[in-house]
């Protein structure tokens, strides 16, 4: 759980940043995210740690499946996942040889896609004749 905390911790530091840079507020941030990191567990905690800062911005999380590669010559998606080991790869198993001597090749991400921005200050006054 700690991990998920750390990462929406992250997530919202970088979308802060971003909203810094442009003077903007997110309403919308794209994400992608791999199954080790929990989807589902990182959207609560970006809720909860983003409060009312973010309850504007709407997280749109896009998941990645956790593919594998094996000793044994299998690519491909893993058979089962237990999140709560300490590190999560020992709980994947090879759907073909059953063997965990494996390379994870996906699932791992955290990335930010793309953020859409709103301007705190909306600029359509053109009705309004300025002096
Ligand atoms: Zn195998």
């Amino acid at each position: 759980m700690v991990h998920e905390v750390e990462l929406a911790t992250r997530v919202l530091n970088a979308v802060r940043k971003i909203e810094a840079e442009h003077g903007a507020r997110a309403v919308e941030v794209n994400l992608r995210v791999g199954e080790i990191n929990e989807p589902g567990s990182l959207r609560l905690w970006l809720k909860k740690l983003g409060g009312d800062e973010f309850n504007s911005a709407k997280f749109n999380i896009s998941q990645v499946p956790i593919m594998i590669k094996c000793e044994c010559g299998y690519e491909g998606s893993a058979r089962s996942i237990d999140a709560h080991l300490p590190e999560p790869e020992l709980g994947i198993a090879c759907p073909k040889c059953g063997g965990h001597k494996l390379t994870i090749t996906s699932g791992q991400e955290l990335e930010i896609v793309d953020v859409k921005l709103e301007k705190r200050e909306v600029q359509k006054r053109q009705t309004k004749k300025s002096r």
